[in-house]
């Protein structure tokens, strides 16, 4: 596995010429991408691969320029140096904005773009953070993320998970990581063991594709569950990528074959360089209409749209019934009795 960085390494890698609108393009969301993902893409036709879609730069990233570039409002949500706090009992901590590849469609774009200098957490930050956790007890998780959080060494992390798990009230670390989708072999067994055995860690993965389910991602993710790291996965619905109840009906299939739980389904959010990809949120409830009858309840994700300017994560239903004054009626199915008085 290489990490290839810039258009004219990725196109000679897939053996294309690089298109010239996206130079100006590179110039402001930089691309990179390695090998082993970059190797999945059908060369016939890169640019509309779905797989190439994720890493691949796009002309209309450059399109939506009056979008924010946080409009979940992160950085007013910011209660210690790069820890996000959203909810009452859990925050989002950014321990790097280093990737091994850059995700077309990443709502942190803001963190990568052209000139914004590399950082991973310090001790002093991590102190903080700690310090924060233990004046507020009432917030028992923290969300382990990025940028990519195994871009740290094993090291790294094994420091920084002594340190949190040494705060009392601190019960769950959930690792947010594409590592099993994009570099698999990084989830090395020191990596599942380690966290195996540290108390409260869960991991919350991000695959998009059926495509993206090869032998070495199942490979990765069963490292993890024999180490007794419980894994879920966030996909993100991509237009042109995954916009399409079979596509999404085989890899909510494929994941808890892998034992990997699908835990949301979630509309792009109306990030600046990303707008492209937007469904629309009936296209969402279309996925689920389908999938729900299909499906087996462990493979039905929960379809979620995280509102603008820090509303949260609220999620959308299929919308089966509605409720009469006397009765709810279950749409072209049957009549349900409403409770007694
Ligand atoms: C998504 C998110 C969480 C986690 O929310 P869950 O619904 O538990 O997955 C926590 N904090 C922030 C800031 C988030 O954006």
């Amino acid at each position: 596995m290489k990490i290839l960085n810039g258009l004219d390494e990725i196109a000679a890698f897939l053996g294309v010429p690089v298109p010239a609108e996206l130079r100006a393009v590179e110039r402001v969301y930089p691309v990179r991408a390695n090998t082993y993902y970059l190797a999945r893409i059908d060369r016939a036709d890169p640019w509309h691969d779905p797989i190439g879609r994720q890493c691949l730069p796009h002309p209309d990233e450059l399109r939506d320029y009056d979008a924010s570039d946080d409009p979940l409002a992160e950085e007013e949500q910011t209660v210690a140096p790069h820890l996000i706090r959203r909810y009452y009992d859990r925050a989002v901590m950014v321990a790097t904005n280093r990737c091994p590849m850059l995700c077309r469609f990443c709502f942190r774009k803001r963190q990568w773009r052209a000139g914004v200098p590399e950082h991973d957490l310090t001790d002093d930050e991590l102190a903080a953070i700690c310090a924060y956790y233990r004046n507020h007890p009432e917030v028992r998780e923290l969300l382990f993320s990025g940028g990519e959080p195994l871009m740290l060494s094993n090291a790294r992390i094994r420091a920084i998970l002594t340190r949190l798990t040494a705060v009392p009230s601190l019960e769950i670390i959930r690792i947010g990581s594409r590592a099993p989708v994009t570099w698999p072999e990084r989830i090395d067994a020191e990596l599942a063991d380690m966290l195996g055995a540290c108390r409260g860690v869960w991991f919350a993965t991000h695959f998009n594709h059926p495509r993206e389910l090869t032998p070495e991602a199942e490979a990765a993710c069963t490292r993890l569950v024999r180490a007794g790291v419980p894994v879920v996965n966030q996909t993100v619905l991509l237009r042109g990528v995954n916009d399409d109840p079979e596509v999404l009906e085989a890899l909510f299939r494929g994941l808890i074959r892998m034992r990997v739980k699908p835990l949301y389904l979630f509309h792009v959010d109306p990030v600046k360089g990303v707008r492209h990809f937007a469904t629309g949120v009936a296209r969402g409830r279309e996925v689920l209409r389908y999938c729900r009858p299909r499906l087996s309840a462990l493979a039905v994700p929960t379809f979620a749209i995280d509102l603008p300017e820090g509303g949260g994560k609220v999620p959308i239903q299929e919308n089966y019934c509605e409720n009469g004054r006397y009765e709810t009626i279950f749409r072209s199915l049957v009549e349900y009795p409403e409770a007694l008085d």
